[in-house]
């Protein structure tokens, strides 16, 4: 993939989270690993919210957030998350950073993000199986040391829920990264549902989870992203005008 490619991908990940209801209007970012630095969402002069990011929007800095950047745009608060987790884990490739509803009420709630279900979504069971850490300060993330702290609650997982805030998402491709994140919020969305519905979901026998299949590969969530896709793509006018592109 070339950096142009990848760049877009990025920006493509931005709109699929909007798109999806991960993120809302300005909040919420994307990056990905090239070499040693990172591509990642900045916000421009001309923001419009992530569900209209371009690959305008998409900038290359160095770990550290430092790097030259076009008129106006500036790295994201938050730049720690995604710095310091590509630092920490050479194998990730992207990092998301969102703020799911359903995940952010299931947080707050305290309700624990159990193995609720099968082969409805094989990948979010899994996840739950495997436990899905809770960091739980509700800080805005704005230094390393934040980052760090987040860092050792997510451990060897994939995924932490942020109580209070939101949500970072690691995968070894941008869009393996984005389909975690969506299998967490589809976990959270039947957890917060099952609460309201103020009924508990019983356990799942050893015997039924050892007939669900790891679908966590890379073939697997890109397969799913490509889906994520095509549908951000049907719903948000990719922002062409270039008067509006910044
Ligand atoms: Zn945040």
């Amino acid at each position: 993939m070339t950096a142009g490619d990848l760049r877009e991908e990025v920006a493509l990940a931005c709109r699929v989270l909007a798109v999806e209801g991960l993120v809302e209007h300005v909040l919420g970012h994307v990056s990905a690993r090239v070499g040693d630095r990172m591509l990642i969402r900045c916000r421009g002069p001309r923001e419009r919210g992530l569900r209209y990011t371009s690959a305008a929007d998409v900038h290359e800095v160095d770990l550290d957030g430092r790097g030259e950047l076009p008129g106006g745009y500036r790295v994201p608060n938050e730049l720690p998350i995604h710095g310091e987790l590509l630092r920490a884990r050479p194998e990730a490739g992207a990092v998301v950073h969102a703020h799911p509803p359903a995940v952010l009420l299931c947080g707050v709630a305290g309700l624990e993000l159990r193995p609720v279900f099968g082969s409805y979504n094989i990948p979010a069971m899994r996840m739950a199986l495997a436990g899905v850490p809770v960091y739980p300060r509700s800080v805005l993330i704005r230094r390393a040391e934040l980052a760090a702290e987040m860092l050792a609650v997510m451990g060897d997982r994939q995924v932490c829920v942020l109580r209070g805030h939101g949500i970072t998402v690691a995968g070894e491709t941008v869009g393996q990264a984005v389909v975690r994140a969506l299998n967490l919020d589809a976990l959270a969305r039947v957890t917060l549902e099952l609460a309201r519905l103020g009924r508990t979901a019983p356990e799942i026998p050893p015997e039924d989870v050892a007939e669900l299949p790891d679908l966590g590969s890379v073939l697997n969530d890109e397969a799913a992203w490509r889906y994520y896709a095509a549908r951000a793509r049907e719903c948000v006018d990719p922002p062409q005008i270039p008067h509006l592109n910044g």
